[in-house]
């Protein structure tokens, strides 16, 4: 029996939506639940040109417009009448302090991490309520928890995150949706790979497994949660982190 569950995939059949999907842990997300057995729906703003994997969907959305979110929802249950899993992952960098800050940063990192989830949750809880159930994850960060200098704009979208991902577990538990949070900790992505050399290594310096993280690292995080293996758990940030936040 446990050899034919594995056959089948721990995601068989279910419909999921990732966005940012197109890169980094997005991509990793979409890769692995695809080999799960899922029907990925994957979000970004650029679309890739080559062939996608098999049971993968590529949509061109900004996760910060409503109207994306309502096409790529209503093409889902369309086709396949359930949203199963959501993952809030879209995201992008920025290092400024409080004081640095334009207006135009601060709103457009809010509207992408912060706005961007809600707007995802506001389109597809009402399909899983009335499905009777579904998991959704929100990508927050180590610096939704705990603080490092600088990149006040993004402590501020991640903690918000983990604050969201809180109030819709509690809300929506009795609809059997599950609502929960990553925080990861330095992950080699494109995101990071154009940012200051000196900042990688600082916070390799200071993760006690003394190394950086993998997007596959995020995308196993982010299958168990996904899956009903993790029944039991709602409203949970978990840290994927090579143990920074222990510390
Ligand atoms: P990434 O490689 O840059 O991937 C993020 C993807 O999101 C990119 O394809 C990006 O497109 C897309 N995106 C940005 N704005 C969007 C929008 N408005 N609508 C749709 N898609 C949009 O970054 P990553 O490192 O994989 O990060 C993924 C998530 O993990 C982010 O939420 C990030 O904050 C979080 N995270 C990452 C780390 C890390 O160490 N890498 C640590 C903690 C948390 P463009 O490239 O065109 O902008």
């Amino acid at each position: 029996m446990a050899e034919r569950e594995e056959r089948i995939g721990r995601l068989h059949r279910q419909v999921a939506i990732v966005t940012g999907g197109a890169s980094g842990i997005g991509r990793a997300i979409v890769e692995r639940f695809a080999e799960e057995g899922a029907i990925v729906y994957c979000l970004d703003l650029e679309v890739a040109v080559h062939e996608p994997p098999p049971r993968v969907r590529v949509r061109q959305a900004d996760v910060s417009r409503a109207s994306d979110w309502t096409a790529v929802v209503e093409e889902a249950m369309d086709d396949y009448g359930r949203v199963d899993v959501l993952v809030n992952n879209a995201g992008i960098g920025t290092w400024e302090t409080a004081t640095e800050l334009s207006e135009e940063t601060w709103q457009r990192v809010i509207d992408v991490h912060q706005k961007g989830s809600w707007l995802g949750l506001r389109e597809v809880l009402p399909k899983m309520v009335a499905q009777g159930g579904g998991s959704v994850i929100n990508m927050s960060s180590i610096c939704g928890l705990v603080a490092r200098p600088e990149a006040f704009a993004y402590h501020a979208a991640k903690g918000a995150l983990t604050s969201m991902t809180r109030n819709a577990a509690v809300t929506y538990a009795p609809s059997a949706v599950r609502v929960n949070a990553i925080a990861p900790g330095f992950i080699v992505t494109p995101l990071t790979n154009v940012q200051d050399a000196a900042i990688n290594d600082e916070f390799i310096a200071r993760t006690p497994l003394g190394h950086a993280g993998s997007p596959l690292d995020i995308a196993n995080g982010a299958l168990y949660l996904a899956s009903h293996e993790s029944r039991f758990v709602t409203g949970i940030t978990l840290a994927i982190d090579g143990g920074y936040l222990a510390q």
